[in-house]
């Protein structure tokens, strides 16, 4: 028997909604539903500082008025923390986890900035002499890192094809839970969706390069795999990625200015899924989608 396709919404409720979001929203939706599988929704709200509550009930409001209801009721990751405390149990029996009390600044002094991206790698000052090490951590305030190996992860994007990624170089030792307790967003997402049975995930490609710490992630925790395919980023004319600073595309001036119809075929349209933008129902988009595929070539431009 066929496997059913689990997939997800994962928004930040920093703010309401753009049309980027939008855009991500409605695809994750069709590539489960065109497969007649479940499309569930997780708030990402674990910072405090920036996540409210009020705005994620907004979110689940516009996903609504847009026709795109989650097959279960919506999680909550600020909910979900002894979920995350098991995972980096688990972590630690590998013992490829340490603890690390650089602090930002004794890590940008001993460390280069990436040189595609202002990317820092962690030049493993706290790291074991040798690994794996069972040695407790260190007593006081400090995060915890997982060590990543000298190897290339290797994994089949669902639209950008055959990826490579050496994690010691792109990345290096990452924090799976930060000093001041907060939990990693590269462990809560992978713990999130391997309980949730999330199988394909569809999201930006500004998370291409997660996606190969998460599988690590997976492999080190024993957990299934999903399947990837990440989408481009909505740029505005400028060429930018879409931001909050984009008024006229935030949602509550689409919901002002568009009907749900309008907004489904202009997401058609961007995406390539459709020649024109014309109007279209949520179902209509839905077997489009599955006849036309997305390509990563699509200059997702409004
Ligand atoms: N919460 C992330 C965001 O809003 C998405 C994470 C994911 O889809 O894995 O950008």
């Amino acid at each position: 028997m066929n496997e059913v396709i689990i997939g997800r919404f994962a928004p930040s409720p920093t703010g309401r909604m753009h049309l980027g979001n939008v855009f991500a929203a409605l695809l994750s939706y069709c590539d489960s539903k065109s497969q007649g599988g479940k499309w569930l929704v997780r708030h990402e709200d674990l910072d405090p500082q920036r996540s409210r509550r009020e705005y994620a009930l907004q979110i689940e409001d516009d996903l609504l008025w847009l026709g795109l209801i989650p097959d279960e009721k919506p999680e909550y990751q600020s909910e979900r923390h002894h979920h995350y405390e098991e995972s980096l149990e688990k972590l630690r029996k590998t013992g490829l986890t340490y603890g690390c009390s650089c602090t930002r600044a004794d890590i940008l002094a001993t460390q280069a900035p990436h040189q595609s991206d202002g990317r820092v790698i962690y030049g493993g000052r706290c790291r074991p002499a040798s690994l794996p090490c069972f040695a407790p951590e260190p007593e006081g305030k400090h995060s915890v890192r997982l060590y990543v190996p000298d190897r290339e992860i290797r994994f089949t994007d669902g639209l950008y094809g055959p990826q490579t990624v050496n994690l010691a170089q792109e990345c290096g030792d990452f924090i799976v839970r930060r000093a001041d307790g907060a939990w990693a967003y590269q462990l809560a997402v992978v713990t999130d969706d391997a309980l949730m049975g999330v199988n394909r995930i569809v999201r930006g490609s500004d998370l291409l390069l997660s996606a190969a710490q998460q599988l690590y992630l997976y492999e080190l925790l024993g957990l299934p795999m999903p399947e990837f395919k990440h989408i481009p980023l909505l740029c505005n004319s400028d060429g930018r990625r879409l931001s909050k600073r984009d008024k006229s595309l935030a949602m509550d001036s689409l919901r002002r200015d568009y009907t749900p119809e309008k907004i489904i075929g202009l997401t058609a349209h961007l995406s390539g899924i459709a020649p024109t933008d014309s109007p279209l129902s949520l179902s209509a988009l839905t077997e489009l989608y599955a006849i036309n595929p997305l390509t990563p070539n699509l200059t997702a431009r409004i």
